[in-house]
C-alpha cells in the first residue's frame, strides 16, 4: 500500500536531486544479513537505481515516535559505494552529518552500497538502543538504509527488502512477504532468507522485524478482522509461557479498541515483543505493529507484568492516536525536517491515559491496580516543584532535547522531564470526567475518540494531521464548553500542585498512608529502590545511592543530593528496611534521623528532622459522590471477563 503522508515544505537537498529512479517499478533492493546479530553487527547491501551526476544519500535523522533527531549515525560503519565493480569515493556533508555525497559516473544505472550497523549500544535508549542478544534481534530498518535525497515525500521512495536470519530463528514483521509466503508465516526459506514485497521507504522504516531462536506467535481475538498477532522473541523458552489470563487480556484489548475507536487503520497488526534483559526497554509505535521491549521475565513475574500492563495498550493506541491522527508539527513526511512537539500532550498524554484505561477495561490489570498506578502518577506530579518554573506545555515543546525519557534522573523533580505523559493522564481524566459531569453521564471521552480517531472509518495506514483547534472543535462537538480555556489553563499553569480535578470528579481523592500500594510496591521490588519520596523526600537504591532529592523536603533541607551514598542509618550499615524503620521510629518524637553519607570521597554525618512517618499514595473513594472513575474502567464489550 502507499502511505499518504502529506508533502512538506523544506527539502534540504532538492538541488542535489539527480535521479528519481527509485520508483515502484525500480525499487532499491535491500538485503540485511542478521547472522552476526548475536555479536552485535548487522550487514546491509543495497542496490540503488541512479542516473549519472551528483547524488546525495541520506540516513534517517528524525525517527518517528521518538520525536527527536536521534537516528544512530555514529553506529554506521563499513560504508562502501561501488559502480560496475569500481569503488567510488564519497564525502560527508560539512553540516548535515546524515548526508553522504557521491558522483555517479556516466553510463552507471545502479550503485552497490554496503554498510554495517554496530549494534553495540547500551541497554538503554530507544529503537537504536541495545536490540540483540545471542538468541534474538530486533531490526529497525532505519539503522541500515541509505536513500537518495530530493524526494518530495519519503512515501515516494520504494524499497524491496529481504533478510537472512541465523539458523533456526523465526521472525515476524508487518511487512508483506513475497509470494508464496503468507503474512503470518514465521519461518524463513530453506536458505534462511525472507523476501518481502516492494514497499515505500516510509512503510519500511515503519515496519521493524523481530527474530529469535525462542519464538512464539499468538493469534489474538481470532474472530476479529483484520488479524492481530502477539509475536514474542525471548532469551529462553520458559519466558514464552503466557498464562491463559494474560492472553485473554490481550485478546480483550483487541476487542476493546474496536469498540472505543470505531475503526482500524491497518491491514493487520503485530505486537512485536522482545522479552530480554539484554535489550533497551521501551515501546515504539508503528501503524501496523509496535516494537515492545520488556524485561525477560515479564510474562512469568507478576510484578514485571503489572509494571508493563499499559505498554501494549499504549503502543497499540498509537496506531490511531499518533500514527493515523498526528499533530501537524510531527507529520513531516520525511526524516530530515525537524519535528515540533508542542502537541505531544495529546500524542503521548492522551495515549498514556487511554493505554492505562484500556489495560483495566481489558482486564490486563484490575481496577484496583489501575487506581494504584494513578495514585502513584498523581502523587509524583503533585510533588514536582519544577512545575513552578516550567509549565506542562514547555515539557512537550522541549521534547526533542529531552534525552532523559523516564523517571529517575538526578534533580528531575526540579528539571521536569517528559511530564506530558503522566500529567497527560491527569489532564485527559479531567476532560473525560468533565464531559461525563456536563452530560449527566450520557457522553464521555469515548464519543470524542470514536469521531476523532475513527474519522473516515476503516482505512489503510495513512496520516491525518490535526491542530490544537481541531481538538477543541472535536470536544465541543461532544459537549459545548470552554475547552480551549480548560486545556490552556492546564498547559500553562505554574501551580506547585498537579491538576487533581479529574480524580475528584471521578469520585476519589488522593490520600497517603504508611503502607505502599501494590503498584508502588511492585516498582520498589523490581528496581530495588526505596521510595521515601513523600516522607523525607528521597529515592534510594539498594546500595544506599541516592537517586533524587525532593526540593523543599526534609532531605533537601539537610543538604542531601543525588549521587551521594548513604553508608549508615542511625549508626548501622544502610539497608532500605533500616531507613524505613528509622522513619517510622522518628514519628512523634524530636530525634533526627542520623545518616552517614559519602559524597565524592568525603564523609559526613547528617541529621534529618522529620517526624510524620512513612507516606505512600492511594486513591480513596469519596462516598456519596458519582463514581465516574469506576464507570470509565468498565469494559465497553461483553468479552472482557
Ligand atoms: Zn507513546
Amino acid at each position: 500500500m502507499r502511505f499518504s503522508l502529506r508533502p512538506t515544505l523544506g527539502l534540504l537537498f532538492a538541488a542535489a536531486l539527480s535521479a528519481n529512479a527509485q520508483t515502484a517499478s525500480h525499487p532499491i533492493q535491500l538485503m540485511v544479513d542478521l547472522t552476526d546479530a548475536p555479536r552485535k553487527m548487522l550487514h546491509a547491501h543495497m542496490t540503488i537505481p541512479v542516473s549519472p551526476g551528483p547524488l546525495t544519500l541520506l540516513y534517517a535523522k528524525w525517527i518517528p515516535g521518538e520525536h527527536m533527531p536521534d537516528g544512530p549515525i555514529d553506529d554506521l560503519a563499513g560504508l562502501f559505494i561501488t559502480a560496475n565493480g569500481q569503488q567510488l569515493s564519497w564525502t560527508r556533508d560539512d553540516v548535515n552529518m546524515y548526508a553522504i555525497r557521491v558522483t555517479v559516473p556516466e553510463g552507471v544505472t545502479q550503485l552497490d552500497v554496503k554498510d554495517d550497523f554496530l549494534a553495540t549500544a547500551a541497554a538503554s535508549g530507544f529503537s537504536s538502543g541495545a536490540s540483540t542478544s545471542a538468541n534474538l534481534a530486533l531490526l529497525s530498518w532505519n539503522e541500515v538504509v541509505l536513500y537518495p535525497a530530493g524526494h518530495q515525500d519519503d512515501a515516494d521512495i520504494h524499497v524491496r527488502p529481504a533478510v537472512i536470519l541465523p539458523q533456526g530463528w523465526q521472525y515476524a514483521t508487518a511487512l508483506p512477504r513475497e509470494a508464496p509466503g503468507k503474512e503470518s508465516d514465521t519461518e524463513p526459506g530453506s536458505d534462511g532468507s525472507v523476501h518481502f514485497d516492494s514497499v515505500s521507504l516510509e512503510q519500511l522504516i515503519d515496519s521493524p522485524l523481530l527474530t529469535g531462536k525462542y519464538f512464539a506467535q499468538f493469534n489474538l481475538a481470532p474472530e476479529v478482522t483484520p488479524k492481530h498477532y502477539l509475536d514474542i522473541a525471548a532469551d529462553g523458552p520458559e519466558d514464552l509461557k503466557l498464562s491463559p489470563a494474560t492472553l485473554s487480556g490481550y485478546g480483550n484489548l483487541v476487542r476493546e479498541t474496536g469498540a472505543l475507536y470505531q475503526s482500524r487503520h491497518y491491514e493487520s497488526y503485530h505486537f512485536l515483543v522482545t522479552a530480554s534483559d539484554q535489550v533497551a526497554h521501551f515501546g515504539l509505535e508503528h501503524h501496523q505493529s509496535s516494537d515492545d521491549r520488556v524485561p525477560e521475565k515479564t510474562f512469568v513475574d507478576e510484578n514485571l507484568l503489572l509494571l508493563s500492563a499499559d505498554l501494549l495498550p499504549h503502543e497499540f493506541t498509537h496506531s490511531w492516536n499518533g500514527k493515523y491522527r498526528r499533530p501537524a508539527g510531527l507529520a513531516t513526511g520525511n526524516y530530515e525536517d525537524p519535528m515540533k512537539g508542542n502537541l505531544l500532550w495529546v500524542y503521548e498524554g492522551l495515549t498514556d491515559y487511554l493505554g492505562n484505561v484500556l489495560a483495566a477495561r481489558s482486564h490486563i490489570e484490575t481496577e484496583a491496580q489501575y487506581r494504584d498506578y494513578l495514585a502513584q502518577d498523581a502523587a509524583t506530579l503533585d510533588y514536582r516543584p519544577g512545575r513552578t518554573w516550567r509549565d506542562l506545555q514547555d515539557t512537550a515543546t522541549a521534547a526533542q532535547t529531552l534525552y532523559l525519557y523516564g523517571d529517575g534522573s538526578p534533580w528531575d523533580n526540579w528539571r521536569r522531564n517528559t511530564d506530558y505523559y503522566g500529567e497527560g493522564d491527569l489532564v485527559w481524566l479531567g476532560v473525560d470526567t468533565t464531559i461525563r459531569k456536563l452530560t449527566n453521564g450520557k457522553k464521555s471521552l469515548n464519543d470524542f475518540l470514536a469521531a476523532f480517531e475513527g474519522l473516515g472509518g476503516n482505512t489503510p495506514p495513512k496520516v491525518v494531521p490535526y491542530t490544537f483547534e481541531d481538538i477543541v472543535t472535536g470536544l465541543n462537538s461532544v459537549v459545548p464548553y470552554d475547552w480551549a480555556g480548560f486545556l490552556r489553563e492546564r498547559l500553562t499553569s505554574k501551580s506547585p500542585h498537579a491538576p487533581l480535578d479529574g480524580i475528584e470528579n471521578g469520585g476519589y481523592m488522593l490520600v497517603y498512608t504508611d503502607v505502599p500500594n501494590d503498584y508502588t510496591q511492585a516498582m520498589m521490588t523490581v528496581s530495588g529502590m526505596t521510595q521515601a519520596w513523600w516522607s523525607i523526600g528521597l529515592d534510594v537504591a539498594s546500595d544506599g545511592r541516592i537517586g533524587d532529592v525532593l526540593i523543599g523536603s526534609p532531605s533537601d533541607k539537610a543538604k542531601l543530593g543525588p549521587g551521594m551514598q548513604i553508608i549508615a542509618v542511625n549508626g548501622r550499615q544502610y539497608s532500605g528496611s533500616l531507613l524505613n524503620d528509622a522513619i517510622r521510629d522518628a514519628t512523634g518524637n524530636t530525634n533526627p534521623i542520623s545518616l552517614i553519607v559519602a559524597n565524592t570521597g568525603t564523609y559526613k554525618v547528617i541529621g534529618i528532622d522529620y517526624h510524620d512517618g512513612l507516606r505512600y499514595p492511594h486513591l480513596e473513594r469519596v462516598e456519596g459522590t458519582p463514581d465516574r472513575l469506576d464507570d470509565i474502567l468498565k469494559p465497553m464489550t461483553g468479552s472482557a471477563k
